[in-house]
């Protein structure tokens, strides 16, 4: 933290109480140092501090009403980060906690995720402080009519493409779709992704996050001469990335015991039976609890948190920022845990990772690790432009490539910059000298 220590203190003078976005940032400065040194010409073009800086940070208005009539305000947000590397490109959260401050870490890791996936996307991230969990389809789609009437002004194929994240589904996607549409007049496919396969949408985009961080792991283990075949894992979330992590967990051999919500979590010692899940979770929009219940006395409901205190021999965090802390990882690391990769977007703490990484434990960072979904947006966008419809198969395929290129850039840039195994260091500078590379060229924009 030498060059970087009054950088980050400038962060934090201006942007208070954004406590998520200080977190963000500090965690990649922090790599940054042997870069800077090495290369005098990005401290002179200033491109920490232009990095840090979003080009654009929207908040607008999102006004409503519920079913009876009531009137509801709620606040809307998109960050577009940087547009070195294409157009802005991120998720939208629809959460109660959502702030400014979640939506600008979320945006920031998002710079560097999408360039490490090696694919022409910009960073962004949006969401609204809307809780849709209770709320009726009709309610979820005046909602998302309401913020897309505002958002579509600033949104293009070229210009800025969300997508989904917690709380914004295949389901939001399509109502927001239709908004621009009638608002536009224009079938401008590119402009979403997460879209319906009937409509634009890409085969294996609803899997890739899931599936991209499992593929990841597995890239891990291979460097240490194991694979996933028979190991227990125990999986965070049940939403999208927790749902297609354990899937392809169990295709390539793994046992995943555990996995929850908001509300607790289930030991299912026999291995999580994923028709069931999805039929609580997909269908149904259920609790935790509920696939406890129709599974049979063996499976234990546990409410609250504790889950990573369940033995396991990787660990996948797929459900939200700072869900395992140093006690957990402690308790990870006491019962064997080899590996973890966050599905989620920074779900381990610092001290955490300290943990993770002192016990010599594989730990693959989330803008490394999740980065499957973003690509398989990309990947998206491509066959949009280009009116084409690919198979599940080549989809699957094509982001295998991606996971290994990007296990495989992180692993090299930690072996030159002298941290092998470090991927958290990895990702960091090999994401940061993509970027940096691009707005050397293109001037003091
Ligand atoms: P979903 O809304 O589909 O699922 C989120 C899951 O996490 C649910 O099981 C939810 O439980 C649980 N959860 C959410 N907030 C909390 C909380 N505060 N405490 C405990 N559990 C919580 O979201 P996704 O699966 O899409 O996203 C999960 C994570 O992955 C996020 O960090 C997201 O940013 C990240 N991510 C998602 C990508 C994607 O393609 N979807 C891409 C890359 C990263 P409950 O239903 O009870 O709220």
């Amino acid at each position: 933290m030498r060059v970087i220590e009054p950088l980050y203190a400038e962060i934090l003078r201006r942007n208070q109480g954004e406590t998520e976005f200080h977190q963000a940032v500090r965690e990649v400065l922090e790599t940054l140092d042997p870069v800077l040194e090495r290369r005098p010409e990005l401290v002179d073009a200033r491109i920490v501090e232009r990095t840090c800086e979003p080009e654009r940070q929207l908040i607008f208005r999102v006004p409503w009403s519920d079913d009876s009539g009531d009137i509801h305000v709620n606040r809307g947000f998109r960050v577009e980060f940087s547009s070195a590397l294409g157009p802005y490109k991120g998720g939208l959260r629809f959460h109660p906690s959502v702030n400014l401050g979640i939506v600008k870490f979320l945006g920031f890791e998002q710079i560097f995720k999408n360039a490490l996936t090696g694919l022409p996307i910009g960073g962004g991230k949006g969401g609204a402080d809307f809780d849709p969990k209770g709320r009726s389809d009709a309610e979820i789609m005046r909602f998302c009519q309401s913020f897309m009437t505002e958002l579509h002004r600033h949104l293009g194929e070229y210009t800025d493409v969300p997508a989904g994240d917690i709380g914004v589904g295949g389901r939001e996607i399509g109502y927001m779709f239709g908004q621009y549409k009638r608002i536009t007049n224009r079938y401008e496919s590119g402009v979403l992704t997460g879209k319906g396969l009937g409509w634009g949408g890409a085969q294996a985009r609803t899997e890739a996050t899931g599936y991209g961080c499992v593929l990841f792991t597995a890239e891990m283990l291979r460097t240490r001469g194991e694979s996933l075949d028979g190991q227990r894992v125990a999986v965070s979330g049940s939403g999208n990335v927790a749902i297609y992590a354990i899937e392809k967990a169990q295709q390539l051999g793994a046992t995943v015991v555990t996995c929850s919500d908001s509300s607790g979590y289930v030991v299912d010692e026999k291995g999580i039976d994923l028709a069931l899940l999805k039929e609580v979770k997909e269908v149904r929009r259920g609790r935790i609890s509920e696939y406890a219940e129709l599974r049979g006395s063996h499976v234990k409901f546990v409410p609250g948190t504790g889950l990573w205190n369940v033995p396991c021999d990787v660990a996948l965090p797929c459900a939200t920022q700072n869900e395992l802390h140093e006690t957990d990882a402690l308790a990870l690391v006491r019962n064997g845990v080899k590996a973890v990769a966050e599905g989620a977007n920074m779900p381990t703490t610092p001290e955490a990772v300290r943990v993770f990484q002192e016990a010599g434990v594989a730990f693959g960072p989330g803008k490394a690790a999740n980065a499957g979904g973003v690509a398989t947006s990309a990947l998206e966008m491509q066959q949009n432009a280009s009116r084409d419809s690919w198979t599940f198969a080549h989809t699957e395929e094509r982001l295998a490539e991606i996971m290994r290129h990007i296990h495989d850039s992180c692993y090299t840039t930690a072996e030159r910059y002298g941290t092998p195994g470090n991927y958290v260091v990895g990702a960091n500078i090999a994401g940061f000298e993509l970027v940096a590379d691009a707005m050397l060229a293109q001037g003091l924009i």
